[in-house]
Formats: structure tokens, C-alpha cells, sequence
């Protein structure tokens, strides 16, 4: 059945097939509409999509512009959006799973899919839905397609994947983020039981989960060999939502701190095996980093394309700020950048869809696309004045949202840690 709906969301998909070039915009600020994408126009073969990739954004769209940008407004002033909802029309049109198992609802495509979607996504006017429908779709589920059991699988990924069920990924700990491998919360094993007790801080889609994939201590070991990845329904006894975190940005996205007092699992829900939930967590990363770095660059392109609008038309000493070499300098020194990082991001892709370890690659783009960020929002809200430090424009949004970037996911100093790891170059102990 799930196999059946899977083929015959793809196909109606993909009958809309058609190179596209996006130019369209849904402005939620008179300032910022009818602003037109920077996305280079493809004549031939693209280097990773092909015309399925673009009809896949070109459906995206669509839903983007009628069913989320005409609501961000109402959804970041309220601090919250209604993922149920959200997630139920993304997932009755295949975006919540486009890499995952046909049998469990996705559309069985390749990694370049969830890139071409994590890009696409970008287009929403703000940074925390896009990061909650990734914590979905990316983020909480890859290792349980992975090694999860076919029972686990039917229960949580499925329903996950179909926009039935709110996932949330429990990772980071009040005394635990960058340090993975120190996290304290415990699940002991009685019977056919574990019994979880400890705490997750930050946890995105926290307050409106069905479900959490939970990372826990399973035994006393070495603490890379002593973790299980556990798939916790939201709703039993001894669950409690702590607090909703008010936050400096992504404020349509819910983050909770979440406490586990003597909660009961059953044992069958680890992912994979016991102790291989830090393993399986550092390879979940990879298509997070992958994904986070592919929707901040369209994020990217589009505030310095509206900057470009806006310097336009906007005018000092009697010509547009934009005519000021420094201005238009730094903008063409931006827009390289960019194009720098999608060229990563792209090659990366291609060689992760080939079945090659790119952790050095992706760890490389996800510390260039969290400084990147930061530079684009500075700069560019730095040239709309006054007007950039408004709440009116996305300029200013995506300067407090994207902050996030360089610290979630692993700060940009894991990041060179890693690389470091790769290059040989950490001092031996
Ligand atoms: C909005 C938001 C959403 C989030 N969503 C989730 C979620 O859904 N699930 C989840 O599990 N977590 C989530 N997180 C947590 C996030 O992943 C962590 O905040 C992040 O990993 C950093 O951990 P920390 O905050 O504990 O910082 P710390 O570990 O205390 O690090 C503090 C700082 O130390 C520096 N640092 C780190 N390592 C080194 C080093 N080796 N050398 C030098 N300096 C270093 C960095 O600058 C870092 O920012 C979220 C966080 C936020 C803010």
C-alpha cells in the first residue's frame, strides 16, 4: 500500500516536468517583493540535478508560496508554527522522505533529492520552519531508515514520513552539545524494558513532538561505545516539557527542554544495536550538515538579492547606494562566496550519493556556510540602514536567525576539529 502511494506521489511529482528557473517571490514586506532568484540559468546538464531535481522544486514551490510564506508573519509573532499541519501537506505530496524507503512512504530517490529540497526550502521567508521540517526529515530520522527494525520503522519513521507524526531529535544536554560523548541521560535496561532517566536542552519541534529519537547511556562503558539511539513516544508517563526556550532568532520554530523521570520503553525500540547510538549519531550528522548548508544557501542568495533591490532603488548623495563601489564590491564578493559554497555542497553531494565518506567535506561546508552567513547578514543588513534595523525586512530576520548556523549542529570550532581529525594535523596524545 505505502509502496503503491509512494510511485504515485513520485509520478505526480515528476509530470510536471519541466526545466525551471525560478523568479518568483512571495513577499511577506511590500519592500521585499517581486524579487527575483540569482539561481543561475542551466543551459545543459547541471553538475547534480536533473529536470526530476527541478520539478521537484518547481512542486515545492508551489506549496511554499501558497501554503507557508502567506502564514510566516503570524507564525514567528506567535513564537510557534502548527507543525501537524505543516508537515501533513508536505508529507501528502512525498517532501518529508524523498531519500527514504519506498516501502515506508518516501520516494526511494538518492541524497541529491533531499538537497535539491533542503535548497528549496530556503525560500521560505524565515529560518525556523525550514529548520523544523530538516529536524524531520534529516536530522531525527536518517538512522533509523538506516538500522532501525521493520517494526520501529512501521511505527515512528512511516508516520513520520507521511506527515502523520512530529519528530524531535534529543541529543544535546544542559552540560552536553559540542561534547557529544559526555551526555548523562541513562536508560537501564530491566526485562524487556530500558527505564530513561535524564534531561535534553534545545530540542526543536520539543513542545509539538509525537516522538523522539533519543540518544542515552547504556551501559558504563567507553562513552564512544556506550550509547543507543532509542525511539521515545512523547506521550508516556514521566515525559515532561520542561520549558518553551525564548530564543534570539528561528522564532516560528519550538525548543524545548524535555525531562525523562523513570520512563518506560519498550526494548525493541533501540535503532540498530545497543551501543552504537554515537556511531550512528555522527553519520546522522553528516546529512544534517549537508542539509543545513544547502538550505542556508538560498537563504543567502536571496537577502543579497533583496539587497540589491532595495540599494537600487534607494538613494544617498543623489545616486543609489547600490552605485557606490564599495556596496556593489562587496556584494559581487558575497554572491562568490556563495557560489563557492554551493560548488562544495554540490561536489560533496555527488560524491556522498556514490557511497564515499564526506565528513571532512561536509564539516568543511557547514563551518564556511555558518561564517558565510554571518558575513551576508552583516553586510547586507549593514547597506539597508535604518531600514535594516527593522523588523520589517528579511534582511534583519535572517541576521538573528542564521546566527544559529555556526553554533547548532556542531559549533564551527567542532568543525575544524574535525577537519583537523582528517588533515592529521591534532596533536597526538
Ligand atoms: C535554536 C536551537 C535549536 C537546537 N536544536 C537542537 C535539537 O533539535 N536537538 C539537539 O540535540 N540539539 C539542538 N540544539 C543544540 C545545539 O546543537 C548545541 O547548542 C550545539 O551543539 C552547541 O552545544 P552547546 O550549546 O552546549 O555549546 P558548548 O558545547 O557549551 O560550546 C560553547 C562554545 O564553545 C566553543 N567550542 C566548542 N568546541 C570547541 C573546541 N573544541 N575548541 C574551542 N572552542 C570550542 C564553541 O564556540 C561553542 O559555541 C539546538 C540549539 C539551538 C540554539
Amino acid at each position: 500500500m505505502a509502496l503503491r502511494e509512494g510511485a504515485l506521489r513520485l509520478n505526480l511529482l515528476l509530470n510536471s516536468r519541466t526545466f525551471h528557473k525560478c523568479n518568483s517571490s512571495v513577499g511577506v514586506r511590500s519592500l521585499s517583493d517581486n524579487v527575483s532568484s540569482s539561481a543561475p540559468e542551466i543551459v545543459g546538464d547541471h553538475l547534480i540535478y536533473t529536470q526530476e531535481h527541478f520539478a521537484l522544486k518547481e512542486s515545492l514551490r508551489k506549496i511554499i508560496d501558497l501554503e507557508i510564506n502567506p502564514h510566516v508573519e503570524q507564525w514567528e509573532a506567535e513564537g510557534i508554527f502548527p507543525a501537524h499541519k505543516v508537515f501533513k501537506i508536505l508529507g501528502n505530496a512525498g517532501f518529508l522522505g524523498v531519500n527514504k524507503p519506498v516501502e515506508y512512504g518516501g520516494l526511494g530517490l538518492d541524497y541529491s533529492y533531499s538537497v535539491a529540497v533542503a535548497e528549496e526550502l530556503g525560500h521560505i521567508r524565515c529560518g525556523g520552519i525550514p529548520m523544523a521540517i530538516g529536524v524531520q526529515t534529516d536530522m531525527t530520522t536518517p538512522a533509523l531508515a538506516r538500522f532501525g527494525s521493520a517494526e520501529l520503522k512501521q511505527e515512528f519513521l512511516l508516520p513520520s514520513i507521511m506527515g502523520d507524526k512530529v519528530a524531535c531529535l534529543g541529543v544535546s544536554e544542559v552540560g552536553a552539545g559540542s561534547d557529544v560523548s559526555s551526555i548523562m541521560t541513562k536508560a537501564v535496561r530491566k526485562g524487556d524494558e530500558y527505564v530513561i532517566n535524564g534531561g535534553k536542552m534545545w530540542t526543536t519541534n520539543g513542545t509539538q513532538a509525537d516522538w523522539i529519537c533519543l540518544l542515552v547511556n547504556t551501559s558504563d562503558g567507553s562513552p564512544h561505545r556506550n550509547k543507543s539511539l532509542i525511539c521515545v513516544p512523547m506521550n508516556l508517563p514521566g515525559v515532561q516539557i520542561a520549558r518553551k526556550i525564548e530564543k534570539l532568532g528561528m522564532w516560528s520554530s519550538d525548543t524545548a527542554e524535555v525531562f525523562f523521570d523513570d520512563v518506560h520503553v519498550p526494548c525493541k525500540n533501540i535503532i540498530g544495536q545497543e551501543g552504537m547510538g554515537f556511531t550512528y549519531q555522527m553519520l546522522q550528522f553528516q546529512e544534517e550538515r549537508l542539509w543545513a548548508v544547502a538550505n542556508m544557501l538560498t537563504m543567502m542568495e536571496n537577502v543579497i538579492q533583496e539587497t540589491i533591490q532595495y540599494t537600487r532603488q534607494r538613494k544617498i548623495f543623489k545616486r543609489p547606494v547600490l552605485h557606490h563601489q564599495s556596496v556593489h564590491f562587496r556584494l559581487a564578493e558575497l554572491q562568490t562566496e556563495v557560489e563557492l559554497l554551493r560548488a562544495l555542497l554540490h561536489s560533496a553531494t555527488a560524491l556522498y550519493i556514490k557511497g564515499n565518506d564526506v565528513t571532512k567535506l561536509a564539516s568543511m561546508a557547514k563551518l564556511k556556510g555558518g561564517r558565510l552567513a554571518r558575513e551576508v547578514g552583516d553586510s547586507c543588513l549593514q547597506f539597508w540602514g535604518g531600514m535594516g534595523f527593522t523588523s520589517d525586512v528579511l534582511v534583519s530576520r535572517f541576521y538573528r536567525d542564521s546566527r544559529l548556523m555556526s553554533i547548532g549542529g556542531g559549533a564551527d570550532e567542532v568543525m575544524l576539529g574535525i577537519i583537523c581529525k582528517y588533515m592529521d594535523t591534532l596533536p597526538k596524545k
